[in-house]
């Protein structure tokens, strides 16, 4: 059995790899989504671009002085969120929180924004030809909220996407591998219209108010979008979010919203299709769908 799974990877095991920006990014974006791969034997990589050192402390039940030694304590969070989720692998790349823009983080030298592009495309190159995954999630251009950390990891997907196809590029990186789809997990306007009408209808202040002002209900129908159904994995999605102790607040914004609401309104997590070499039925509800010699795993 052992011996089988390593002769054909790519058909005994689907993979997937997510890239973020941040330790908790993994844990507000797509965590849900990854336990349920996770559940159904997907072997799933995380890996994490930046040690989150330039966060501030956005729980007031912790102390404040452990600002100062905040990459450790993010670490140990980030470890912590990726065990609940299921993650089988986390690479730190290493490099250094860039900052919200125009901080004083953006100069650092070694901030992600300040490498070498190359260099970091060809340990992203590496790490896809190593893990052979079908499915890549990175991010969308995030229209609302533009983090330098955010916008590089999605130029570097798209990037990744391509080269790590392209045997003229980083030979030294391993045989080329191409990936089947590379997604975003995506803020639609139909998820925040649907919880927001929602908690009004229960009589409940939403903490989407807000977020009204910004999101354009046409965006959606702009995007490829697929759904999928985490409702088995709400709870998880939480948990790995509560694990960053340090930047969320276990009464604030993301933990407003009951989970039986979710449930009953909205149980989906969504992700923009950013490229792929199989189209997918977006109405499968899977980001495997149509990957070549995999089963259907919804
Ligand atoms: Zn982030």
């Amino acid at each position: 059995m052992t011996a089988a799974r390593h002769r054909y990877p790519d058909v005994m095991r689907n993979t997937l790899v997510a890239v973020h920006a941040h330790p908790d990014d993994e844990s507000s974006k797509g965590a849900g989504t990854v336990a349920h791969y996770v559940e159904r034997g997907v072997r799933s990589v995380l890996v994490t671009a930046t040690g989150g050192e330039a966060g501030d402390i956005l729980n007031p039940a912790v102390d404040p002085s452990v600002k100062e030694r905040l990459a450790d304590v993010r670490r140990a969070e980030l470890m912590e969120a990726a065990r609940i989720i299921g993650f089988d692998e986390v690479v730190l790349l290493g490099y250094r929180d860039s900052g919200m823009p125009d901080s004083p983080d953006n100069a650092h030298p070694d901030a992600l924004v300040n490498a070498d592009c190359d260099e970091v495309l060809a340990r992203l190159v590496a790490i896809v030809r190593r893990e052979r995954p079908a499915v890549l999630l990175g991010y969308d251009e995030h229209e609302f909220y533009p983090h330098p950390d955010h916008l590089c990891v999605n130029q570097l997907m798209k990037d990744a996407f391509e080269a790590a196809a392209d045997p003229e590029r980083f030979p030294e990186a391993g045989p080329p591998w191409a990936v089947t789809h590379l997604y975003a997990p995506s803020f639609t306007a139909r998820r925040i219209v649907t919880l927001h009408e929602a908690m009004r209808e229960r009589g409940m202040e939403s903490p989407f108010g807000r977020w009204l002002e910004f999101v354009d209900p046409d965006n959606d129908a702009r995007k490829r979008l697929v759904s999928v159904d985490i409702s088995d994995h709400l709870e998880t999605a939480r948990a790995a979010l509560r694990a960053h102790r340090t930047q969320v607040d276990p009464e604030g914004f993301w933990f407003q919203v009951p989970l039986d609401l979710v449930r009953e309104v909205y149980p989906y997590e969504d992700f923009e299709l950013l490229a792929t070499r199989s189209e997918p039925d977006l109405s499968s509800g899977d980001l495997f769908s149509n990957v070549p010699g995999s089963a259907d795993r919804r």
